[in-house]
């Protein structure tokens, strides 16, 4: 099978960490460009725009978006319009209906759209949804908690609206969430911590039901210095479950059932050249939702400044 012509736009933390590493150990891939205002790839074509790339290099046949969420849309709607299947990084897009929009406009197209969310594939996370199948959840817990200093240092732009603030790293909770629980939960109340000099929260509690009643409370802080916390325990008619460091370990009634090293770059793209292969695409907005709906409920209270 030939190999997919791959070009990312947006260089910064997430595709020097993640995205080149899982591109370049991954033989579907050729990676023939990138774009970006500052940051360039060694070894590649790399252009300013993402016009720019698509003009000069048609041979592009997908593209990875990994810009901060306000400024995919108007590049995937680029390379939609080129007939690029696109790879979106979470979150998808700023709002709900503009990654609708997306998905409509990659269906009309007949292109892939991908909305990636990294943390489903953390190693442990299909166990714990397994495990969680066969019983009756009565509580979870969601501890998602981090030192924003040291995960994002001077990223302005995750303070402005739209920035999502501690739902940035919160996402990847409700990602996992949605994923691994039998049921589709919806949010009754949240608060939302907002630094008085910043357009995004610092901090956020939410508190889910479902229709069978679930009491699951979910709490994101970015004020979380020395051990990080990324753990979600559940209750259930069959005991409980630590699902902890990020998805990565299961304990099941305080034994460790499953535990890997995680692989979640690696296999987003494995997944990406399934959906390309097969003429499919994957846009599951139930993350974004939750996130959208604890905003439009949220108590929003006033804290203390931020400063990095
Ligand atoms: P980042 O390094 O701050 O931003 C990525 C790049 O986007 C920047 O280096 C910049 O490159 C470009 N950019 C910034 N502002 C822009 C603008 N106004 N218009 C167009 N391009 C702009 O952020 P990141 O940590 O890589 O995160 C990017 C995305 O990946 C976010 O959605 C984040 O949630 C996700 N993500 C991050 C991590 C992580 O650990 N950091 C993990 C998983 C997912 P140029 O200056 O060269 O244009």
């Amino acid at each position: 099978m030939s190999s997919i012509n791959l070009a990312i736009v947006g260089v910064g933390k997430i595709v020097r960490d993640q995205h080149l590493p899982a591109v370049a150990a991954n033989a579907d891939y050729r990676l023939v460009a990138a774009a970006s205002r500052n940051g360039k790839v060694d070894g590649i074509a790399n252009f300013g725009t993402i016009e720019e790339m698509l003009e000069a290099v048609p041979e592009v046949e997908a593209v990875s978006l990994c810009m901060p969420p306000q400024y995919r849309y108007a590049a995937a709607v680029k390379a939609l319009a080129a007939g690029k299947h696109v790879f979106l990084e979470k979150p998808p897009g700023a709002t709900l209906s503009e990654v609708e929009d997306l998905a409509a406009q990659a269906k009309e197209r007949g292109v892939s759209l991908f909305a990636s969310w990294h943390s489903r594939h953390a190693p442990a996370v299909e166990a714990a949804r397994a495990f969680l199948a066969g019983t009756t959840v009565r509580s979870m817990r969601v501890t998602w908690k981090e030192d924003v200093r040291h995960w994002h240092p001077g990223q302005a732009w995750i303070w402005e609206a739209g920035g999502l603030g501690v739902f940035d790293p919160g996402i990847n909770a409700l990602s996992i969430v949605t994923r691994i629980l039998p049921r589709a939960v919806f949010a009754t109340e949240a608060t939302l911590e907002f630094p008085e000099n910043r357009a995004a929260p610092i901090a956020a509690a939410i508190r889910f039901t479902d229709a069978e009643g679930l009491d699951l409370q979910a709490e994101f802080d970015w004020r979380q210095t020395g051990p990080q916390s990324w753990d979600i325990e559940a209750e259930t008619d069959a005991g409980s479950m630590l699902l902890s460091h990020g998805g990565s370990r299961l304990a099941v009634n305080g034994e460790v059932v499953h535990a890997e090293p995680e692989q979640e770059y690696p296999e987003l793209y494995r997944h990406f050249a399934r959906l390309i292969r097969a003429g499919g695409s994957d846009v599951d907005l139930a993350p974004l939702r939750h996130v959208a709906d604890a905003f439009m409920l949220g108590r929003r209270v006033v804290v203390e400044p931020f400063h990095d």
